[in-house]
């Protein structure tokens, strides 16, 4: 019999996607047979950048970064529902997320067991933060680039040309 495809989703708003994110994708991609980048619509949010956009920018840097064999094993979809709904919905039981020193932890140790009442067959999953990420957060790099900051050791010079665009600087 053919073994069961391991499945995660790893969410987020990826408002943009930063090297700390793809360091955790790159990581996951390693432990799964399918990743399943889960883009949270969050209109009422009011992200900075359209939802296509973040989508276009997170298969460029997917396509860019890490290696093609598991690039190719890798999907972005964007999803509106609960998260559990979500992962339900692309035959997950795996939820991905990155931990970033102590500033995520009560808000992630929540959701996490939210999701496991919600959803008992789902298994949440942390990567520790990459000392050199552990700084990085898409808000940031938002701020930063408004006041047209450097934020060139944080997200790739293909992210860094759309943060330039969006907020017209040259
Ligand atoms: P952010 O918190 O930067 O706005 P998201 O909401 O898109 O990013 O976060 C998606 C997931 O990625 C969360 O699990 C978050 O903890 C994780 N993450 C965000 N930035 C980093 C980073 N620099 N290193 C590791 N994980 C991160």
């Amino acid at each position: 019999m053919a073994k069961a495809q391991r499945i995660g989703v790893y969410p987020g708003s990826f408002d943009p996607v930063t090297n700390g994110h793809m360091d955790i994708i790159t990581r996951a991609a390693g432990l799964v047979d399918r990743l399943v980048v889960g883009i949270g619509i969050n209109e009422g949010k009011g992200p900075l950048f359209p939802l296509a956009e973040r989508v276009a920018m997170l298969r460029d840097e997917i396509d860019h970064i890490v290696a093609p064999d598991a690039a190719k094993r890798i999907v972005i979809e964007p999803f509106d529902t609960l998260l559990v709904q979500f992962a339900a919905r692309v035959g997950a039981n795996l939820v991905i997320r990155g931990l970033r020193a102590v500033s995520d932890f009560e808000y992630e140790f929540q959701m996490s067991s939210l999701n496991a009442h919600l959803d008992p067959n789902i298994e949440t999953i942390f990567l520790m933060a990459s000392d050199r990420h552990q700084f990085i957060s898409s808000r940031f790099i938002r701020e930063i680039s408004k006041l047209d900051g450097d934020v060139s050791p944080f997200v790739s010079p293909r992210i860094q040309t759309h943060l330039k665009k969006r907020f017209g600087h040259s």
